[in-house]
């Protein structure tokens, strides 16, 4: 039997949702059910405003827009993340500055945050990699200090908390993705949270092809016209239907992946300790989703083993994402220093991971992985050496792989 790293699951009402859509006579965008997965993500997350998207790329492509992003601005960004979070705002001219990760929790170190400002800085993108909170606390503080908005790409964080507060919630504007490798998805489709009131209306009118149809259907307006440039970001009252039945089961989808996380950190705890494996870090002030289960082997020769070893087993598990700012993109805009994410992207390694792994299946994944020992050829001294010090103290190893270039 094979084991699929992601299997898109189905919640329970998505076929008759989608037959009510048909039946309503509005499949096109913000009908019935875009409205009801709109209120339920404002309530949910207690966002001033939620506009359903066609992905969280578009979400982030309307933030660049409302931003007023334009050629010769700065961005900063992590190197370690999809390609959208940076390709949103590249395409409206800005040069991404690529901010490395924090060893323990994979995201933007906010100790670099401030030395990476000029005077050119319009934004400041964060991702809460894995559901885990960035250190908003610091973020915001450096952020507001020099008058930057904070956008949150939170394709991976949704209804997750930091110090109790919702995560898409602290920056002016968030994105979520409802991809249908996300914990709540629609094959394909995303979100725009809004947090600043006075971005509302300009966002509705970039989603609606640079018209104010919104208002005009709202009777605010008695015509509607062109009034702005925009595009066409809506989605089909079809996948909100989908959507919807999905949000509507929220709770116990975190609970069944809860479940599948909790699992693999008790039983893979004592594997991990004996090979120098290091497992998600989920500082106490954060309370994640659960989306993802990795694994941070001692060097990239073990990680590929280990994705070979499994897959022998007929188990998928893969890597995570290529430094940005190392990629042919990338490197026109650098050269940039981000050697965390150099070593996390060699060694991170994530395993099967969907609302209806069977605990059949998780302790068949877990049994193989037990067989797998990391041997003097996986993890050399050099590595380990280095591992060890990542994890005590980010600050050392810069200097460290700064002196060995
Ligand atoms: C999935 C993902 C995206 C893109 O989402 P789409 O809905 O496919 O556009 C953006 N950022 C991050 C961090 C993601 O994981």
């Amino acid at each position: 039997m094979e084991i699929p790293f992601n299997k898109p699951a189905i919640a329970g009402n998505e076929y008759a949702y989608i037959a009510d859509a048909i039946r309503r006579s509005h499949i096109s965008g913000d009908g019935y059910y875009t409205k009801q997965c709109q209120s339920t993500l404002e309530q949910a997350l207690g966002v001033h405003r939620a506009l359903l998207t066609t992905s969280c790329t578009h979400a982030l492509e309307m933030s660049a827009l409302l931003l007023a992003i334009h050629e010769g601005d700065e961005v900063i960004v992590p190197s370690f993340t999809f390609v959208s979070t940076v390709n949103a705002f590249a395409l409206r001219g800005a040069r991404p500055v690529f901010i490395d990760i924090r060893p323990d929790t994979l995201n933007m170190d906010e100790r670099l945050l401030e030395g990476l400002i000029t005077s050119r800085t319009r934004a400041i993108v964060v991702v809460h990699y894995a559901g885990v909170a960035c250190e908003m606390d610091a973020i915001l503080g450096v952020a507001r200090k020099h008058g930057i908005p904070v956008v949150e790409d939170n394709a991976h964080g949704l209804f997750g908390r930091c110090k109790g507060q919702m995560l898409g919630t602290f920056g002016c504007l968030a994105t979520q993705s409802f991809h249908e490798t996300k914990n709540i998805h629609c094959g394909e489709g995303g979100a725009l949270l809004i947090n600043d009131p006075s971005l509302v209306e300009r966002a509705e009118i970039l989603r609606e092809k640079g018209t104010n149809r919104s208002a005009f259907f709202r009777g605010q307006v008695d015509k509607y016209t062109w009034v702005d440039v925009g595009s066409s970001y809506v989605i089909s009252d079809c996948l909100a239907a989908f959507l919807y039945a999905q949000l509507e089961q929220r709770a116990q989808i975190t609970a069944a992946r809860g479940r599948i996380w909790r699992y693999y950190a008790s039983t893979l705890n004592e594997w991990a300790m004996t090979n120098s494996i290091g497992l998600p870090h989920v500082p106490a002030h954060c309370e994640q989703p659960f989306h993802m289960f990795y694994l941070l082997m001692p060097s990239l020769d073990a990680r590929q083993k280990l994705i070979e070893h499994l897959k022998a087993r007929g188990i998928l598990s893969v890597f995570h994402y290529v430094p940005l700012d190392s990629s042919p993109m990338g490197k026109k805009y650098g050269p940039f220093n981000c050697p965390q994410t150099q070593r996390v992207a060699d060694t991170l390694l994530r395993l099967p991971f969907y609302n209806d792994l069977s605990e059949d299946a998780q302790a068949g994944i877990v049994a193989a992985i037990q067989e797998f020992s990391v041997d003097g050829s996986g993890g050399n001294t050099e590595d380990l050496a280095r591992l060890a010090l990542a994890l005590a103290e980010p600050a050392t190893v810069l200097a460290l792989t700064n002196q060995e270039r």
